[in-house]
């Protein structure tokens, strides 16, 4: 009788753990907005976060320091995190001292980046040596999630050249949704062309909606090379937000942008 007990005890947890996994293609998958270009992903007990580690407080929407605190320390509603992505090394998406703090605070944590980006960090065995060669891509499986590594390049934008940044773009697959947060890419055909991504079936692209980014050719390079189900634009200057955010709506059907921190949304 307590044998038949304990195991049946041991099925219940077994069941439950299950259907709280990331991997797990029933879960409705949440997007919590946090700042800038910075994301939380999460499905079941999995948690991603992408670009969120960053302390820029001028131009773009800023994470508000409560909340990036809570995230460095592992504080709920940002406990348990297991994956941090950064994109690129630039500042309004990533601050050496605030990853540091992250992966110290967050032993369970695991961290895919740049070599760029990891160059700024102390050598830990969190962070993934992952580093596809410009052009190429790799996948690596992580807590209940997939995630394909896509090195692409950086728009130049305001004439500036960013043409030696390397920029990770991420294809996660988590619960039901396959999503693309595709930090500065630069949307052009000869830079998106290689990866095939609209063979991908992709359910929501994350991408940068701000300024020279909002324009008709951009949009239908997206159409043809991403061909998401959704748009959801990100990294809206600060100052003119409600503006880009409505020209999101307008070039992307079934588009929006997060445009207020802890903004959530949950795509299933
Ligand atoms: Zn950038």
């Amino acid at each position: 009788m307590r044998i038949r007990n304990i195991l049946l005890g041991t099925i219940a947890i077994l069941v439950a753990t299950g259907c709280s996994d990331g991997d797990d293609p029933r879960q409705p998958v949440s997007v919590t907005y946090l700042g800038n270009d910075g994301i939380l992903i999460e499905a079941g007990d999995t948690k991603i976060v992408v670009d969120a580690l960053q302390t820029i407080a001028t131009t773009f929407i800023p994470v508000p320091p409560d909340e990036l605190d809570r995230l460095e320390r592992g504080e709920p509603p940002f406990d348990g995190v297991d994956l941090a992505l950064v994109t690129h090394v630039h500042a309004d998406h990533f601050d050496a001292r605030s990853v540091q703090r992250f992966l110290d605070n967050n032993p369970q944590s695991r961290l895919i980046a740049p070599p760029q980006v990891r160059a700024a960090l102390a050598d830990t065995e969190q962070v993934d040596d992952i580093a596809p060669e410009p052009g190429m891509s790799a996948d690596i499986q992580i807590a209940g999630a997939r995630i394909r590594v896509l090195h692409t390049e950086h728009f130049n934008q305001f004439g500036l050249d960013f043409s030696d940044i390397e920029n990770f773009a991420y294809l996660i697959d988590i619960g039901s949704q396959r999503l693309l947060h595709a930090g500065d890419i630069n949307s052009t055909v000869e830079n998106l062309e290689p990866f095939t991504l609209a063979n991908e079936g992709i359910d929501v692209a994350f991408l940068p909606t701000f300024a020279e980014q909002l324009t008709t050719e951009i949009a239908a390079i997206v159409e043809e090379q991403i061909a998401p189900n959704r748009v959801v634009g990100l990294h809206l200057l600060e100052s003119v937000r409600e503006e880009e955010a409505e020209a999101v709506m307008d070039l992307y059907s079934d588009g929006f942008a997060f445009t207020t921190p802890l903004d959530q949304r949950t795509f299933e």
